[in-house]
């Protein structure tokens, strides 16, 4: 997790790399992105910025504080980590300092994070470490005491530390603050302000939410100064390319729906989200009954079996993931084909945030949320938040077969809710004649606008 490269910060891109670079033709560079990390984002098999990206870092590059309104899954961690690492490399460095401080909520992303910070800044020599909470701190004092030059950290852990005296921040010069909205959801945001005051008050901050409630937008001023404000709407994130549906069941019915679900050969890879810890648990150990090869990653799990399920997940060993919100904050795997809602959040912003684990970096996924009678005033709530009606798959003979109709739900074109109902798509066949009934139906119905 914690890696260091041996020369110093101080070596930022030589002149021979830009030969055979060409600076005109590369959109990075057009960015202004230095050669160094143009060939790192080339590593990396990236050929095009996406929005957040260039939006944010000719802004960055100039020294300017922002505040980006962004998901996960936009590409906003190379937002922020390429022009700041550029930045920083190219200051001096002034006696042994912490320079790049960059705070998140959950483990999952600062590992994440970190090893972002190793694969952007590799052609630079930057010093690197990451700190979180829920492991022994022995090996992260060792790494801390190495002043690296970017450390990433949850802030419960960073306190821990700060009061230790065994981290000092007083030579930060640039400062991110991470999913801001979810630091506050999870309680951290005192955290966040006392570590932010041991910061210096002259220092470049950037402050990313995927949503902006009232009190991000009040850290924000309190926080930023003059900041450049740039956002990615929901239209161009990853999120527009997740087919979204919702099927009505009973509480009852879920676990068959799931199990069936599961089955279909479309579903590669899936994350299923439960509200709970013990409802995560249930419904893995249901799933094993059923036959289903399923890892559970929440917040009562140690970190070593949170990152040995991660692990599953993401050399296929496991083909579904279990997931609390909390704990799935940050997961970063390519390839998820499927999240299923198998409980819909307490916020609707969870909801956007849940999605948004699919159809990552333009890829293509599918999102099919099962709502029972209870959670009929949540998925109210998602969709006031989305200005849209989900397509509604309906279970045909309480069975479920994930085939073309739901795919065919792929329907994206916004439709106010009062204006439009949502489409009821009858869909998932069960047998030749329904099957036949459905396209029947299909054909006299435009689902899609
Ligand atoms: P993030 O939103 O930072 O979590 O990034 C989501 C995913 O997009 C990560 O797997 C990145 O490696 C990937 N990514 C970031 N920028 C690009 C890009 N310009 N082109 C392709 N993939 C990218």
């Amino acid at each position: 997790m914690t890696s260091y490269a041996s020369s110093s910060a101080r070596a930022i891109a030589a002149p021979e790399a830009s030969a055979h670079l060409q600076p005109s033709e590369n959109p990075f560079a057009l960015l202004g992105l230095a050669p160094h990390l143009v060939r790192a984002v080339a590593d990396e098999g990236y050929t095009q910025p996406t929005p957040i990206q260039s939006a944010t870092i000719p802004h960055v590059l100039a020294g300017r504080d922002v505040l980006g309104c962004a998901q996960t899954g936009t590409g906003k961690t190379a937002a922020f980590v390429l022009p700041l690492l550029q930045r920083l490399a190219a200051a001096p460095r002034a006696g042994k300092h912490i320079r790049l401080l960059v705070l998140t909520p959950t483990r999952e992303l600062a590992a994440q994070i970190d090893e972002r910070v190793a694969a952007y800044g590799r052609h630079l020599g930057v010093t690197h470490t990451v700190i979180f909470g829920g492991v022994n701190q022995h090996r992260q004092e060792i790494a801390l005491a190495r002043h690296p030059d970017v450390l990433v950290a949850t802030p419960g852990r960073l306190l821990d530390l700060m009061d230790q005296r065994l981290v000092r921040l007083d030579g930060v010069t640039q400062l991110v603050l991470d999913e801001a909205d979810r630091m506050l959801d999870m309680g951290f945001i005192r955290d966040v302000r006392a570590i932010c005051a041991a910061v210096p008050k002259k220092r470049q901050t950037l402050l990313f939410s995927a949503t902006m409630p009232a009190e991000v937008a009040g850290l924000a001023n309190a926080m930023l100064v003059d900041p450049a404000r740039v956002s990615v709407t929901p239209k161009q994130t990853a999120a527009t390319t997740v087919s979204q549906s919702v099927m009505h069941v009973s509480r009852d019915e879920k676990r068959r729906a799931l199990v069936s679900v599961l089955s279909s050969p479309d579903v590669v890879r899936a994350i299923v989200f439960t509200r709970t810890k013990r409802g995560a648990n249930r419904v893995t150990e249901q799933l094993a009954r059923a036959g289903v090869e399923a890892a559970a990653i929440h917040g009562n799990k140690s970190q070593n079996a949170r990152e040995r399920a991660l692990g599953d997940f993401k050399s296929g060993r496991a083909r579904v993931l279990v997931a609390t919100d909390v704990a799935s904050r940050g997961i970063d795997v390519d390839g998820v084909s499927h999240v299923i809602n198998y409980e819909l959040p307490e916020t609707p912003e969870s909801y956007v945030h849940r999605i948004g684990r699919t159809g990552r970096a333009g890829a293509e996924g599918s999102a099919i949320s099962f709502c029972d009678h209870e959670e009929r005033p949540l998925l109210a709530q998602i969709e006031r938040l989305l200005a849209r009606r989900l397509p509604v798959a309906s279970l045909a003979g309480g069975d479920v077969a994930m085939a073309a109709p739901v795919r065919a739900l792929a329907v994206d074109a916004p439709a106010p809710a009062r204006e439009r109902p949502a489409p009821e798509v009858p869909g998932i066949a069960r047998d030749a004649t329904s099957r036949r009934r459905f396209q029947a139906r299909k054909k006299a119905r435009s689902y899609v606008s």
